[in-house]
């Protein structure tokens, strides 16, 4: 334990309960810092570790805000962190409440709707594709006249790649804008109550190389912790991830302009404080701004990057910065690190998983964690949005890394099977009497 942490007490809020809220609680209790817990899933607690959280709803974050405050009375909150996009403005409200460093409810709001992000980065200048919005309820014939192909289409407040699709010509845009028109009428989308779950964005389709950004803001300075490679191409139609590979391969000076784009996003966005996650295209006309987050890399992607000499992951880094402990300005480990998301083959209900045993033994294999549970029905992209699992490696350069973890993913196979149509109980009196 370390010193000081005893009377540090942490704001998680997440709506997602499972592995990476449980790998964020963990780094804290290891820290000695207590957890204050709160979700808008409260009715699907799974994990004991999770009893006592609060029951709030994101989708009206300054109410959530209020509701947070009392907590923080009898023993006072040192600091929040949010998981995922859903909970930050959340976070920020609360955060201004108790006067702890965190960016503000408008910076997060600009980050939170991918219009809002586009309009202000444009405004600040930044290197945007060009985009428009439109309504669901718009005729696409009245649409269709102002799409420049190639073009991606996506919902405005969704995140990990779900509802995006790539478009070439008017035909598949159509066919695009159906296929996601269904997903946000779904009702496990509207259940969520995100806000504009009614309208679209539009954007010319950028075409080069994909990296991701992980930092972290201190008082409105950016570190940068690792530029992850994507070597896999991420050409569409849909745009599930695979793998991330650190450090980048790109040019010194290449990466140094992504750093240099990332910084000016940021100020344009007025986010201070906290993790940030980035993706960034890069081509002839230098980086791109696809999307930045005021949250760490999802799932359990953190274990990925490890810092100091006792190589603490990126979730306790992330914890003891955002309760003020030292030790949030470590070094990266020097050597080569990457994560596989393994991605969903097809939809269906995940049957059977062979060759996790032989993954994980495959050498530099870190860990081999298969995240989706038997039993449960598994979307792929562009309706879905979780991975199966995830690979981690380490090794003496990104491109061996890199070889590991397709080595170990080729030993992986999973079964999926169809979902079974659920017989309605009134289908099954009318086929019985007919
Ligand atoms: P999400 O928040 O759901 O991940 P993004 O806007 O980050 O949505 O898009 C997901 C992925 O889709 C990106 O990582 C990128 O690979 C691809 N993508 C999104 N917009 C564009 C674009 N304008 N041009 C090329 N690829 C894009």
């Amino acid at each position: 334990m370390t010193a000081n942490a005893q009377s540090k007490r942490l704001l998680i809020l997440a709506s997602k309960l499972g592995y990476q809220t449980r790998s964020f609680a963990e780094a804290a209790r290891k820290l000695g810092v207590e957890v204050l817990f709160g979700t808008d899933r409260c009715n699907q607690l799974e994990d004991p570790w999770a009893d006592g959280a609060l029951a709030l709803h994101f989708e009206h974050p300054e109410r959530a805000a209020k509701k947070i405050v009392p907590h923080a009375s009898s023993k006072p909150v040192s600091g929040v962190l949010a998981l995922g996009d859903r909970p930050t403005l959340t976070a920020a409200y609360a955060a201004r409440a108790l006067g702890l460093p965190y960016n503000s409810p408008e910076s997060v709001a600009a980050c939170r709707s991918k219009l809002r992000q586009r309009t202000t980065l444009r405004a600040a200048g930044l290197p945007v594709p060009e985009f428009f919005s439109f309504a669901l309820s718009e005729p696409l014939d009245v649409v269709l006249p102002r799409v420049k192909f190639p073009c991606v289409i996506k919902p405005l407040s969704l995140a990990a790649s779900q509802g995006v699709i790539r478009a070439n010509d008017a035909g598949e845009f159509i066919g695009a804008v159906t296929r996601v028109r269904a997903l946000l009428e779904s009702p496990e989308i509207r259940v969520t109550r995100e806000p504009a779950l009614d309208r679209l964005l539009v954007e010319r389709y950028i075409p080069g190389t994909e990296v991701a950004v992980e930092a972290l803001l201190q008082r409105g300075r950016l570190r940068v912790l690792a530029i992850f490679d994507k070597p896999d191409p991420l050409e569409g139609p849909f745009f599930e991830e695979t793998i991330y590979v650190t450090p980048s391969r790109l040019p010194a000076e290449v990466q140094s302009s992504i750093a240099g784009c990332a910084e000016h996003t940021v100020r344009a966005l007025r986010l201070t404080e906290g993790p940030l996650h980035a993706e960034f295209r890069v081509n002839e006309n230098g980086p791109w701004v696809i999307e930045v987050s005021a949250r760490p890399i999802g799932g359990l992607c953190s274990r990925a990057l490890r810092f100091g000499p006792d190589k603490i992951f990126l979730e306790e880094l992330l914890v003891r910065h955002a309760v003020g402990l030292e030790g949030s300005d470590l070094p990266r480990e020097s050597c080569a690190a990457g994560v596989m998301m393994i991605p969903v083959p097809q939809s269906g209900i995940l049957e059977r998983v062979e060759g996790t045993e032989e993954a994980a033994a495959t050498p530099g294999v870190e860990e081999a964690h298969i995240t989706a549970r038997l039993h449960d029905f598994i979307a792929a992209w562009p309706e879905g949005s979780s991975y199966l699992g995830f690979i981690f490696a380490r090794g003496a350069t990104p491109g061996e890394v890199e070889a590991t973890l397709r080595e170990s993913h080729k030993k992986l196979r999973f079964v999926l099977g169809p979902r079974l149509p659920v017989e309605h109980p009134a289908g099954r009196h009318l086929s019985a009497g007919g």
